[in-house]
Formats: C-alpha cells, sequence, structure tokens
C-alpha cells in the first residue's frame, strides 16, 4: 500500500495521505527537526535563490537594517521552512514560524507581530490563505511598521497606532497565483524554488543517511533520489521507508536492489509515480479517450479531492510532459500512453500539445 496514514485536515476533512505526497504528514516533523539544514552550505540546490538571498542579506547586514520581506514560492517540500530558517540564522536574530490558518483573527497577528525582537524574522507559511481582515493588518506592519488597531464599537471606536519593531516577513506559498495583489507588491524579494534534480537528491539523501546513522551506497540513493518527484522531503520519508526493508531483508545496508524492492513494495514506479498519479493518467485515457475532461469530473470519477490531483498530482506529471492542462480541460500526451504501455495510434487519443496549450496552467 501506498497510502501511509490518514488524518483530521486543517478544514476538518478527512484526507488520505500518501508516501510520495510532498505535503507534510504527522511522522515527518521530528525527522525534519533533525535534517532540516541550517546553514547555505548545508542547504542543497536551488543556486541562484541562495546566490540572490546571500547578497541581500550581507548588504542587509552592512546597513545595520532587516532583511526586506521575502517571499518564496513553489511546491511543498522543497525547503522554504528550511530558507526562512537559514535566513534568520545568517542575519543573527530569531525566527517565529505560523501559518496562514492558523492566524485566525486579527488580533492573532497582532499578538505575533508585537512580540517580535528587532530584526526578527515571521515565517507565514501557505500566506495566500490568510483572510482579508488579517491581510489588512499586514499592510501597514510590512509597509510603516505599525499596527493600526481598532478598539471599541460603533461611535466610540476609534484607531491605535503601535509602533512595531523593525521585522523581516518571509511568507511562503504553493500558489503564488492566489496572493492578493496588495500583498504580493509588499514584497522585496521574491523566488520561486524548483524540483531538484536527481543528482541534487542524491547529494540530500546521503547527507541524510549520514546524518540518520544508515548505511546506503551510491546507487541506493540515486535510486532513490530519482524516484522523489525532484523533492526533499519525499527523498527523505522514501529513504525511512527504504531503511525499514533494508533491516528485514537486506542486510541493513540500503543498496540499488534493496531501494528497488522497496520502491517496489511502495507502489512506486521507475520514475517517481504512485498509484494516484497512474490511476489518474489512466482514467483520462479509458474514460475520456485522453482527454480534455475537466478538473472536478476527474476528480469526482476517482473519488479524490480536486485540490489533491491539482496541487499533488499535476506539478510532477507536468514537468514530466505526461500531462497537460489546456483551455477545455486535462489532456494526457503520447508519453503517458507510452508509460502505461497503451497503444498510440488508436482513436488519435495521444494528441501532441502546442506549449501555449501547456501554458495555459490556471485553466481547471
Ligand atoms: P517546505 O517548507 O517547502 O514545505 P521544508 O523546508 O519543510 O519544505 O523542507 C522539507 C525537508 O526537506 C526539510 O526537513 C529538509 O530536511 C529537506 N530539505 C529541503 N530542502 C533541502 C535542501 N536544499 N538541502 C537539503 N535538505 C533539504
Amino acid at each position: 500500500m501506498i497510502q501511509t496514514s490518514s488524518h483530521q485536515t486543517e478544514d476538518g476533512g478527512q484526507q488520505t495521505e500518501r508516501l510520495s505526497s510532498p505535503a507534510l504528514i504527522p511522522q515527518d516533523s521530528e525527522l525534519e527537526r533533525s535534517l532540516r539544514p541550517k546553514s547555505f552550505q548545508e542547504y542543497i540546490g536551488q543556486d541562484k535563490v541562495k546566490e540572490n538571498l546571500a547578497v541581500y542579506i550581507e548588504a542587509a547586514r552592512r546597513r545595520g537594517e532587516p532583511l526586506d520581506h521575502v517571499l518564496l514560492y513553489g511546491p511543498p517540500g522543497l525547503g522554504k521552512t528550511t530558507l526562512a530558517g537559514i535566513i534568520a540564522h545568517e542575519m543573527g536574530v530569531n525566527l517565529r514560524v505560523t501559518s496562514g490558518p492558523a492566524i485566525e483573527k486579527p488580533g492573532d497577528l497582532a499578538a505575533l507581530l508585537t512580540n517580535l525582537g528587532r530584526g526578527d524574522v515571521l515565517f507565514v507559511d501557505e500566506i495566500h490563505r490568510l483572510s482579508r481582515a488579517v491581510e489588512e493588518i499586514l499592510y501597514p506592519a510590512m509597509e510603516d511598521g505599525v499596527l493600526d488597531i481598532m478598539v471599541g464599537n460603533g461611535p466610540a471606536a476609534r484607531s491605535i497606532r503601535v509602533d512595531l519593531n523593525p521585522f523581516t516577513l518571509v511568507g511562503a506559498t504553493t500558489r503564488a497565483g492566489q496572493l492578493t495583489p496588495p500583498l504580493r507588491d509588499r514584497f522585496g524579494i521574491v523566488q520561486r524554488l524548483e524540483l531538484y534534480t536527481p543528482e541534487q537528491l542524491c547529494d540530500i539523501v546521503r547527507r541524510s543517511a549520514m546524518l540518520l546513522d544508515i548505511p546506503c551506497d551510491y546507487d541506493g540513493a540515486i535510486e532513490l533520489a530519482s524516484r522523489s518527484r525532484g523533492t526533499p522531503r519525499i527523498a527523505n520519508r522514501l529513504l525511512r521507508r527504504a531503511r525499514d526493508f533494508a533491516d528485514v531483508m537486506g542486510g541493513g545496508v540500503i543498496t540499488e536492489a534493496t531501494a528497488r524492492h522497496a520502491l517496489e513494495r511502495l507502489e512506486i514506479d521507475e520514475l517517481g509515480l504512485d498509484k494516484l498519479d497512474r490511476r489518474m493518467l489512466d482514467m483520462i485515457i479509458r474514460g475520456y479517450r485522453g482527454g480534455p475532461v475537466g478538473l472536478e469530473t476527474l476528480a469526482s470519477a476517482l473519488g479524490e479531492e480536486a485540490v489533491t490531483l491539482e496541487d499533488v498530482c499535476e506539478p510532477y506529471l507536468m514537468q514530466l510532459g505526461m500531462l497537460a492542462r489546456t483551455p477545455r480541460g486535462r489532456c494526457v500526451t503520447r508519453l503517458a500512453y507510452e508509460h502505461l504501455n497503451y497503444p498510440t495510434e488508436d482513436g488519435g487519443a495521444a494528441k501532441q500539445y502546442s506549449l501555449s496549450d501547456m501554458l495555459d496552467a490556471d485553466t481547471p
């Protein structure tokens, strides 16, 4: 089984998690704390982002000012929280971590902001999920370093202005397009994180194996890395599962053979696709002759949430060139037919899509 556990989501919904889901699952937390790189040197890949941030941090330090507000965007599990920690570490300040859905009322944000020390970093994960009322408190805080708080009701209501310590907001989002323009405009530094290459993920797996004292040879590491959907969080999770298989069946060392065996048992194929990815492609091919099919229709046919397909399956399937989002819906490409061993000649279903079709990314 690929599914590892099931827990309540923040929305109260029951969500089934997959081993290859880039989202955080409860078992990850402790592991992640021990593996999280603390400096730019330890942080593998994302060279452009690192180089840019290093310059901005050095400049801010020389001027004796806090770093400008930073927006990091990209799929989950790529190292946004980790980067926020590194920024705080390099600036020599404290880090406070929260998330958009956790800040329910303007008062919650006010409490967080008034507790920040000079130059501190406030990391807000899933910042696109802040409520409108909370966002409005954030604008003057980011721009002028002040809080405008309303006290009293009706005609007696008045606004009190509170000065804040200068601070740096580091916002993270998987969906930069969902940020309101006034919020987006208040970030001086905007950086996009890319999926990692198998070689970079191999370095990450080897680093984690060393820190966790897991014997893992190079071929074992590259095998796990190349099936981790470009995502360090998944690579670390697969490492942990492969260790179980190596301990029980392979003499304790993760080799290419034990890694392959573990991945097979976890139903993750040689390209890193799991059962849901394959079901999704299969449904489009067999149920809708290759597409186009709308996201909601597809989600209900699969009995999954549309957001799971959109955030978890699609980025990687599109990166592999197996799926296209077109103005009329989702379509699979010839590569998907080939990967699932379907003939590509019949019915003309294995279409080729133009770049502009593929780029029309936000059409449901
Ligand atoms: P995000 O905030 O984008 O969801 P995280 O920062 O929580 O992702 O990263 C998930 C895990 O992946 C971290 O605990 C860390 O161990 C690992 N990781 C992420 N990026 C890197 C990197 N560049 N080098 C090494 N490990 C990384």
